[in-house]
């Protein structure tokens, strides 16, 4: 039986991904060595890094003055690289969740961190809207799209200090207008990679400012200046990474992407609010993340909560079980999910709701 993949990361990806990264573990560019085995300085391996540098800075559609770079150690490494890089006395942050609540703790490390906004007395179920962004920031700091509430900051916002990025869970989602932020990050292992693989876009002349001595692994500068490879990268992650955005590009990048991500979305709600078994986790429509698609019971039939997940996984759904925090559902309908998957999850859906 075809499985449907909704996991929440590490997650689906596409077909060519798998396919191309299998080849390249089998004769790596015509070398007759696996990209398991060769060196990360080899010409062959080289050209992977470069092209997916210039590739990710592309689809970004980043301006001059812009550079991505690829580390290890996720995303959680960078919530504490961000204030030694940025934070001279005092960063605000966007409370959306646990990702965001993370980054706090690590900030304050270093400094004074101001709560700018939070959605916590909704257990996060909501973007924060309308507050004021202190002008006396070295930066601000959000999270996009909340993986584990479902929820999606959908739009670049205005911010009067350098803005910086978690977008962990939907790079390469949607259009976004790469000015309006001083960096994006996030760990590659939703939307574009296997786990082990970090990508930092920063704009280069924010950096340097800070008084603190940084480690060289800390500094952004030196993975800069070393295009990555100031230390042994994690080349067949990379690898994989290169082989998505090649099938980003195909398929017309990010502007299709987000279209068909709408459509996939549209689905999905659509069916959650009609099913009598079923609501939303996410009420506010404009709020509602189109990767992590959370839902819960309908309290009056509580009691099928366990039979549903057991129905649907008999069906070829996998990774639907919602997090702890929140419970229910959680169907993550990445770039790489195909439209009938989320078909077959809605036919799941309406004949549970037949039976019962
Ligand atoms: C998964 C996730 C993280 C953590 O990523 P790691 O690479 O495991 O450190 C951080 N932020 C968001 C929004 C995530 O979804």
């Amino acid at each position: 039986m075809k499985k449907h993949n909704f996991s929440a990361g590490p997650s689906i990806l596409p077909e060519f991904t798998i396919e191309e990264t299998i080849k390249a573990i089998q004769n790596f560019a015509g070398t007759g060595l696996s990209i398991l085995e060769v060196s990360h300085r080899s010409k062959e391996f080289e050209a992977v890094i470069e092209e997916a540098s210039s590739l990710f800075l592309e689809l970004l559609g980043a301006p001059a003055g812009y550079k991505v770079v690829f580390v290890g150690g996720g995303a959680s490494t960078q919530f504490a690289y961000i204030p030694q890089n940025f934070m001279k006395t005092k960063a605000g942050y966007v409370n959306t969740g646990v990702w965001a609540s993370k980054a706090i703790k690590e900030a304050k490390l270093f400094g004074e961190v101001v709560d700018v906004a939070s959605s916590k007395d909704k257990n996060f179920n909501y973007i924060p809207r309308g507050y004021t962004i202190p002008t006396d920031l070295d930066y601000l700091h959000i999270t996009t799209n909340n993986t584990i509430y479902g929820t999606e900051l959908k739009t670049d916002i205005d911010c009067p200090v350098p803005l910086v990025a978690d977008m962990s869970s939907d790079i390469f989602s949607r259009p976004i207008d790469v000015s309006k932020y001083a960096m994006i990050y996030g760990g590659a292992q939703k939307n574009l990679a296997p786990a082990g693989v970090t990508f930092v876009v920063v704009k280069e002349d924010l950096l340097g400012k800070v008084d603190r001595v940084l480690p060289s692994m800390v500094d952004y500068r030196t993975h800069i200046e070393n295009g990555s490879m100031f230390n042994t990268p994690p080349c067949v992650i990379i690898y994989s990474a290169l082989m998505t955005m090649k099938w980003l590009k195909n398929m017309g990048g990010v502007e299709v992407m987000q279209r068909k991500n709408i459509e996939k979305a549209g689905i999905l709600y659509n069916e959650i609010e009609r099913n009598k078994l079923f609501v939303p986790n996410v009420s506010l429509e404009e709020d509602r993340s189109l990767m992590n698609i959370t839902f819960v019971m309908n309290p009056d039939y509580m009691e099928l909560e366990k039979y549903f997940l057991t129905f649907a996984t008999n069906r070829g759904m996998d990774g639907l079980k919602g997090h702890r925090s929140v419970g229910g559902f959680r169907a993550s309908t990445y770039n790489a999910l195909p439209r009938e998957s989320v078909e077959a999850l809605v036919a799941v859906m309406q004949e549970f709701e037949r039976s019962h």
